[in-house]
């Protein structure tokens, strides 16, 4: 039997700018349409006909200055299903466009988020908090506006592992279980079926994104372009100053600098987004729209998660960086109009591989436990590795694990290549068969990076406390996070709870969990959810 919960008289303070400074339509008959001059829609989530709350991230609540009696409250829960607005709010949905696998897809919008309102904490820090999975908006094209409990999951989960791991990211205050039933077709292949529906609130300083530029550029309404980028200038970037011509340029570096950064850091866990359409890149630097996203097990720079992306692999691990410089190039073609000449953009972008290398070489300095990298040896050292992790499956997460236990004050060259490779065995996904020339390589490979790190002379105890701060021990694997949607799905949230606790330490050893930084069994290579992912959700 369940105990009815209380309900909370905690009043929560919005001051909604998004809504009040920039021009948005009113609340109209909300079905699919073109929206025109308006940067949202005023629209109103759909009634949930059972919520039942699943999680909730205290940490986020606390950002919030939520108290915890609020947090457990059948309130609570009212407001993040959407079942409850408050007056204070002004739910809406934002207009945006973008470019999709390349190319140009018109107007795209929040299609099942509802923003709720800015919520002002303690702090007088905004926080924008939306609904994703709650209904209709005007932006759902042929969609539902729903989200299925499955999808809702890996968006929670990925958030907060992200954070903790952190990497800058949109935060998930709560997952809450519609009670509404959502039909999807999984693998767009004919099988339909009825799923749980379920409704995640996200939070952010703010969601624009490259596409909330890109929309009225392509429609030649330059105005609201203006408006947007006065509006994120002023309350995303005030240290900028008011905006012009340079503040303008000034913006354009840093949402460069901040998406370098986030990429990069993508890049050291071996996280791959799966959908890096322009829609998806936040101009805060933010990871945003956990979809088909994957984590790397066996290290594959070719590797995509996602099944629409299968023939393509746009947006595989390697190939991150550069999407990330083509999807800024789409945001400057936006902003020229404002800025009044292309040139000083294609400066700044000239600049983007330049910025992208070295934010990398120092990232990877980092993994392997550099002092700081150092060209052109470290470039010749790094390439050489990438080499012998694609030569036998190789887990990548382990792998930097272990290669912290090497020991830099032996001397390699009176080492047997099996000597050598012995502490990373465990990273294989099958030893016994590793080759002779993989293990001749691998071996090569370690003597080499020993005679580094004996240039730089650190212990090895220091060198593994860095190591281990860059390289995490636990991410959320692709088969962990399916094996808690199974058992959801079969009423069990036991295994949600535990991995989003488990993964707010990710770099430290957790003796209790050891099984949790293991590798991919081998069910779950061609699982559906582990290795395959879609866009359904
Ligand atoms: P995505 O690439 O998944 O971020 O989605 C691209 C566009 O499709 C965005 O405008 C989404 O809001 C919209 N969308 C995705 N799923 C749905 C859905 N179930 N109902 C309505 N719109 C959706
Ligand atoms: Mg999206």
């Amino acid at each position: 039997m369940t105990t009815k919960k209380k309900n909370s008289n905690y009043k929560l303070q919005f001051d909604n700018r998004f809504t009040r400074l920039l021009p948005g339509e009113s609340e109209q008959l909300n079905q699919p349409r073109q929206v025109f001059q308006a940067c949202y829609s005023r629209v109103k989530p759909l009634q949930p006909s059972q919520p039942a709350l699943i999680i909730y991230a205290s940490e986020v609540a606390e950002l919030l200055n939520f108290p915890t009696d609020f947090c457990t409250s059948q309130t609570f829960e009212d407001i993040f299903s959407g079942k409850l607005l408050l007056p204070e709010m002004d739910p809406h949905a934002s207009c945006y466009g973008g470019h999709q696998f390349g190319h140009w897809a018109g107007q795209l919008g929040d299609g099942r988020a509802i923003n709720l309102g800015e919520l002002l904490n303690d702090s007088h820090e905004h926080w924008m908090l939306q609904l994703k999975g709650a209904g209709p908006t005007p932006y759902s094209r042929s969609g539902d506006g729903l989200a299925v409990l499955r999808s809702s999951i890996r968006e929670f989960l990925c958030s907060e592992a992200m954070f903790h791991l952190g990497i800058p990211t949109t935060r998930a205050l709560s997952l809450v279980l519609s009670g509404n039933k959502v039909m999807r077709d999984m693998f767009y292949d004919g099988h339909k079926k009825l799923e749980s529906g379920a409704v995640v609130c996200r939070a952010a300083r703010s969601f624009i994104r490259f596409g909330s530029f890109q929309i009225f550029t392509a429609r030649q309404e330059i105005k609201t372009v203006q408006q947007l980028l006065d509006h994120s200038i002023r309350h995303d970037f005030p240290h900028l100053g008011e905006p012009d011509k340079s503040c303008y340029l000034n913006w354009f570096r840093a949402v460069t600098l901040s998406t370098i950064h986030m990429v990069v850091e993508w890049m050291r866990v071996g996280f791959v987004h799966g959908v890096m359409n322009t829609d998806n890149m936040s101009v805060l630097g933010l990871t945003i729209d956990y979809g088909p996203y994957g984590w790397l097990e066996g290290y594959d720079p070719d590797w995509t998660p996602n099944t629409t992306d299968r023939e393509m692999h746009r947006y595989s691990f390697g190939n991150q960086g550069d999407v990330a410089g083509w999807n800024l190039a789409r945001l400057a073609e936006a902003i020229v109009p404002i800025i009044g000449e292309a040139e000083p953009l294609q400066a700044l972008l000239n600049e983007y591989a330049i910025h992208y290398k070295s934010a990398w070489q120092n990232m990877m300095a980092n993994k392997l436990g550099l002092v700081s990298f150092t060209e052109p040896d470290d470039s010749q050292l790094v390439d050489a590795l990438e080499k012998i992790l694609t030569l036998s499956e190789i887990d990548m997460s382990i792998f930097y694990r272990k290669l912290a236990n090497i020991d830099a004050t032996i001397d390699p060259e009176q080492c047997s290549d099996s000597q050598l490779i012995a502490p990373l065995m465990d990273a294989y996904y099958t030893p016994a068969t590793l080759t002779e020339p993989t293990k001749i390589a691998t071996a090569n490979w370690l003597r080499r990076y020993i005679h580094r790190l004996q240039q730089d002379g650190l212990d090895n105890i220091k060198r593994k406390t860095t190591m281990n701060r860059h390289n995490p021990k636990y991410v959320l694997r692709n088969y962990l996070c399916q094996i808690a949607i199974d058992q959801a799905e079969a009423g069990d949230y036991s295994e949600i709870h535990r991995l989003h606790q488990l993964l707010k330490k990710p770099y430290d050893e957790q003796v209790d969990y050891e099984s949790y930084a293991s590798k991919r069994p081998e069910w779950a290579r061609e699982r559906a959810g582990c290795s395959m992912l879609s866009c359904s959700s």
